[in-house]
């Protein structure tokens, strides 16, 4: 298992170096490989492109495994096989958007200037996620290390650094699109990933007991009332039955030093379900 970004207190907290810079070279003289089969939306937020995925490539393979609804809006760089029990999904971890955490030499590197140091550069990882085709009702406290995967291909953590650290105080190493790499490399979002979602109902990726997490809004526009485990029940853009999601949902600092900061988060560091 991949270490938590906790245990690996990946965001640094070291004050010797931070990698992005304001006066980068702005990358490479190519074009950036990983966001092939995206198109940047004129919705940006933060300096980050919200973005749409062509999967065109992938969708007659997924349906014949029998995968639709929300399955069919991964990134084709998410390789997905159904069993008769679960989904797995494999990536790189990798965004599909600039990052100040690419080497400078990266085409996928862009200068952005964090308020927090991280001295980690984004590495390709082997990431695999299998998740229930019939999630469970057994809230589950989440463990260390990932506990889904975005759209996108992109680790999803939990709400919360290393013990004795202050995930609202590493919020400030996020990049432009909202999320940051762990000490071996691997990139992952904990909060609003621009990229995929920015105050709306869009769909951001799946996490390990098998309930899909969407943004901050419901497909009506509402804003919805969420459990402790940061979901309800109802209707999606995929699924015109009612079922159980989660939702970004705003926390508040108690930390000794960030008391009162708000943050929007994937999790809140509880499943719904239980991870296979
Ligand atoms: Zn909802």
């Amino acid at each position: 298992m991949a270490p938590a970004c906790g245990a690996s207190k990946d965001a640094g907290g070291s004050a010797s170096s931070a990698t992005s810079s304001s006066t980068g070279s702005g990358g490479g003289s190519g074009s950036c490989a990983l966001a092939a089969n995206t198109t940047a939306t004129s919705t940006v937020t933060n300096g980050c492109a919200r973005r749409t995925r062509d999967t065109n490539a992938c969708q007659a393979a997924r349906k014949a495994q029998g995968l639709g609804g929300a399955w069919l809006e991964f990134s084709c760089r998410v390789t997905l096989t159904k069993t008769s029990t679960s989904v797995q999904a494999v990536s790189d971890s990798q965004p599909d958007h600039p990052s100040s955490y690419f080497a400078t030499s990266n085409n996928c590197y862009e200068a952005y200037k964090t308020s927090f140091p991280n001295p980690n550069l984004i590495a390709a990882q082997s990431l695999t996620v299998s998740v229930p085709l019939t999630p469970t009702t057994t809230k589950t406290n989440m463990g260390l290390g990932f506990v889904g995967v975005a759209v996108n291909g992109v680790a999803i953590f939990d709400n919360q650094a290393a013990p004795g650290d202050d995930i609202f105080l590493e919020a400030g190493s996020f990049d432009r699109c909202g999320g940051h790499p762990q000490q071996q490399g691997q990139y992952h979002y904990h909060g609003e990933p621009y990229a995929i979602s920015f105050d709306d109902a869009a769909l951001i990726g799946v996490l390990r007991d098998g309930y899909f997490v969407y943004g901050r809004r419901d497909a009506d526009q509402s804003l919805p009332t969420l459990d402790a485990s940061g979901g309800h029940t109802g209707t999606t853009a995929d699924s015109p039955t009612p079922v159980y999601h989660y939702h970004l949902n705003q926390q508040t600092s108690t930390g000794a030093t960030t008391a009162g900061q708000k943050q929007w988060f994937l999790t809140t560091g509880t499943y719904h379900g239980t991870p296979l």
